[in-house]
């Protein structure tokens, strides 16, 4: 009699079907559309290579990754890499993981060669760029991407624009762009890409002493853009290198930065699939356990000249988005 029934279980080995069920319940309209979204994450690191696996594992479309690092021994302290990944690239060993992961999403590790193997690709082999596994496609690992040198950047803009995956979507040729990045000159870059494409994307930060993180979204125009409203140490003049103490490294742990993918990842699919409340600003204290919100406003004095341009777009479209909220 102690025997379980098993017979009135719904025993269903497909993944899918958990995420459908979200669906069925009424909290997503229309579960399947994930796999019509792109999103780039530029920073592989502690929070960047997690994002990732959660979207992988929540059957995005396509994931962009970006990262000039490889994996080293003193990354095993958070979650994702493993110790016989050390010394590959980290998009590569990313790539490694999630296409085993999840063969359905196409991955594309973006480093300095990629765009012109794409362009002799299609040369070479004609007719439509195909989605497929790229495990075995990027044969030069070892070149990597920063986004804040001149040709990264470029490199950086020019895949975002590129629509073969989307082409029948307004904008670039991404839904959203991830910045999990650690620092200031990588976070301005971003911006500064964003801005000038008009392109929304999400920040995230994890603090020196590893307890506090930050996610917050930034709608060119909308929202204040990373210049309008700089951390108080640039603003204050300070050049943050200056900070880093010689031989002396920052804190991290996996719980915080798996948290802030977490939220980071949250935020995501509620902007994509259209539910819940998207956050502005969401801040996690992990020795309070606090959670600030704000809302920030774009400055009208931002120092970012794409900021201001996409400034004024936003306030002239404004009769134009009040009469048509005011028609639903
Ligand atoms: P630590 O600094 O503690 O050794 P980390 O370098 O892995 O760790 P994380 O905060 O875990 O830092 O992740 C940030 C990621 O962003 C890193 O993988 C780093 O290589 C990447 N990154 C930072 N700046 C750039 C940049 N300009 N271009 C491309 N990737 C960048």
């Amino acid at each position: 009699s102690k025997v379980k029934d098993m017979s009135s279980e719904v025993v269903d080995s497909n993944p899918y079907s958990r995420l459908m069920a979200l669906q069925r319940m009424g909290i997503v309209e229309n579960y399947e559309r994930i796999r019509e979204f792109s999103v780039a994450i530029v920073g592989v690191g502690g929070v960047g290579s997690v994002a990732a696996e959660m979207l992988t594992r929540c059957g995005i479309g396509r994931l962009l990754l970006y990262d000039y690092d490889k994996v080293e021994l003193a990354n095993m302290n958070r979650l994702f890499f493993r110790p016989e990944q050390v010394g590959m690239t980290k998009t590569d060993a990313a790539v490694q993981t999630l296409a085993d992961i999840n063969p359905d999403v196409v991955l594309e590790e973006i480093n300095v060669w990629t765009i012109s193997f794409n362009i002799l690709r299609q040369k070479l082999l004609g007719g439509e760029r195909r989605a497929y596994k790229c495990t075995r496609r990027y044969r030069f690992s070892s070149f990597t991407l920063n986004i804040t040198t001149v040709q990264g950047f470029e490199t950086f803009m020019s895949s975002l624009r590129n629509k073969s995956f989307r082409p029948s979507k307004e904008g670039s040729g991404v839904d959203l762009v991830l910045s999990c990045v650690d620092n200031y000159e990588a976070r301005m870059a971003v911006n500064q890409a964003c801005n000038e494409l008009n392109q929304t994307w999400m920040e995230s930060g994890v603090s020196e002493d590893a307890v506090s993180g930050h996610i917050q979204l930034l709608i060119p125009g909308e929202t204040a853009c990373f210049a309008c409203a700089p951390p108080l140490v640039v603003a204050s003049g300070v050049d943050e290198r200056t900070l880093k103490r010689e031989g002396v490294c920052a804190a991290s742990l996996p719980t915080t930065m798996g948290v802030v993918a977490g939220l980071l990842v949250q935020n995501t699919l509620k902007y994509l699939l259209k539910f819940g409340q998207v956050s502005s600003y969401l801040g996690y204290n992990s020795l309070k356990d606090y959670f600030p919100t704000m809302a920030m406003k774009p400055n009208p004095q931002c120092s970012n000249a794409a900021c201001l341009e996409r400034q004024k777009e936003c306030i002239l479209a404004k009769p134009a988005r009040d009469a048509a909220a005011k028609a639903k």
